[in-house]
């Protein structure tokens, strides 16, 4: 076998791509990337590009943080690696989980560590699942989630993400019911205000109760905005709308705040931007600021309580990862809070917020562009063939593709979802930088519109 020649053809020769347009990555090749300058990536030709997607939304600090990095190696130095079963852990674990905790909206609670965002979605399910059949409702089994949701990749929070991809999987698996996407631009009817469209969602969500029966239901998850479903904040009032639907049915609402979390909305929680109190959270990405694979489900106290008294029976949980509240992936979550936390970078959100919106608005002008979304440092525009109709682009075209596309030939990331280009930014970003990001992605809006006029 001799050895292909590019390292773009290396990577195509022995890896097989996860969500990657396979046409394309064949067509441009792959980028193939050796070191991060702050919230720069670079490639093996020594192009820089700013990573307007933080990664996957995860590197919030971005690509050469040297606290977070020291903080990695004193770990490896210490005590490089540990488990959380049989009663024993890591004094960093311990460290993490009061800490969580503590900036949690929970006056109480427990901690649970995955190793991926999909993991904590899926041991979730699996501890409601065994919640209730402990409490003597083991037929307590269904799970709600929303159209367009994204909770992950494995079987089972694959089943509670809302796209039809998963399909050539064979999933959803029977019992995850999706419910309309609080999406008021897109799904609302003709005619109908945003406080009605809302109410018809909340009207929805108890009709399916009732349909199913509340005693068959185990939990309803939802990111408080979506965010792989093309960055879409909840409609007005919408937790307030179904929040009290979920408690007089006894339902666990359960906040999947993997992107939301630390500080990407404005708050330390999207819970507390949209003003609304889960019974659990969902935490992974900016959680170790993408420097470790974590995932953690936080219980409030009273699921902590009822998790606590279903365990105590059995006296045990049987479930847990080998990596399960790694030592190091611990001290560095610690350290990223910290730093989050405390250097500015949760600050500097707040701050630029307001430009970021601005920038965007501006951006919307553009007769191909529908709509502009997001808070924070989490925001998305929407391409569209006609305005005033919201009619997409034809599907062949491939319209937000092509801007991505060209967004890197120009030397920034940012992604295609849908019809939708989503800007989710380091929160280390610089107002300069701000300034580079919307001039790139605004020549290529003006090319490639141009080319599908
Ligand atoms: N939940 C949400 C809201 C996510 O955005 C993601 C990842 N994009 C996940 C869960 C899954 O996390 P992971 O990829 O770490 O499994």
């Amino acid at each position: 076998m001799t050895q292909p020649q590019s390292w773009e053809a290396r990577a195509d020769e022995y890896s097989l791509y996860g969500f990657t347009d396979l046409p394309s990555v064949q067509k441009r090749g792959a980028v193939v990337l050796t070191h991060g300058e702050g919230p720069y990536v670079v490639d093996v030709n020594g192009r820089r590009y700013l990573d307007a997607n933080s990664g996957l939304w995860n590197m919030v600090a971005g690509f050469d943080h040297k606290g977070l990095a020291e903080a990695a190696k004193a770990q490896y130095d210490r005590f490089p690696g540990y488990h959380a079963f049989f009663g024993r852990m890591s004094d960093q674990t311990v460290m993490l989980s009061e800490k969580l905790v503590e900036v949690s909206p929970f006056a109480r609670g427990k901690v649970f560590y995955t190793n991926s965002g999909s993991e904590a979605n899926d041991t979730m399910v699996k501890m409601l699942w065994f919640l209730h059949a402990s409490e003597g409702k083991p037929q307590r089994r269904k799970i709600l989630t929303r159209w367009n949701a994204y909770h992950g990749v494995t079987a089972v929070s694959a089943s509670m993400t809302g796209k039809p991809y998963n399909e050539v999987f064979g999933l959803p698996l029977p019992g995850f019911i999706h419910l309309t996407c609080p999406h008021f631009w897109r799904y609302g009817e003709a005619g109908e205000t945003e406080e009605q469209f809302t109410a018809r969602l909340a009207r929805e969500l108890e009709e399916v109760i009732q349909r199913e029966g509340a005693d068959t239901i185990a939990g309803f998850f939802a990111e408080p905005v979506q965010g792989a479903g093309g960055v879409i904040p909840p409609s007005a009032g919408y937790f307030q709308a179904v929040l009290p639907i979920l408690k007089k049915y006894d339902i666990p609402m359960i906040a999947d705040e993997v992107i939301t979390g630390f500080g990407r909305t404005g708050h330390t929680w999207g819970n507390q931007t949209y003003d609304f109190v889960p019974d659990a959270i969902i935490s992974s990405k900016n959680l170790t600021a993408g420097l470790f694979p974590m995932g953690a489900v936080i219980l409030g106290p009273e699921l902590a309580d009822r998790v606590q008294a279903a365990v105590e029976k059995i006296e045990e949980f049987p479930h847990g990862f080998t990596a399960s509240g790694h030592p190091v992936g611990c001290a560095i979550a610690l350290k990223a809070i910290d730093v989050v936390m405390n250097e500015g970078l949760a600050q500097n959100v707040v701050d630029l917020a307001p430009r970021f919106e601005a920038g965007l608005k501006r951006l919307a002008q553009n007769p191909n562009i529908g709509e502009y979304r997001g808070v924070g440092f989490m925001w998305a525009l929407e391409a569209v063939r006609d305005k005033a109709s919201k009619t997409p682009f034809e599907g062949h075209l491939s319209v937000s593709e092509r801007i991505a596309n060209t967004c890197t030939d120009l030397g920034l990331i940012c992604r295609p979802l849908g019809q939708s280009i989503v800007l989710c930014p380091p929160f280390i970003l610089t107002e300069a930088q701000m300034d580079e990001m919307f001039d790139k992605l605004e020549q290529a809006l003006t090319r490639v519109f141009a080319e599908v006029a």
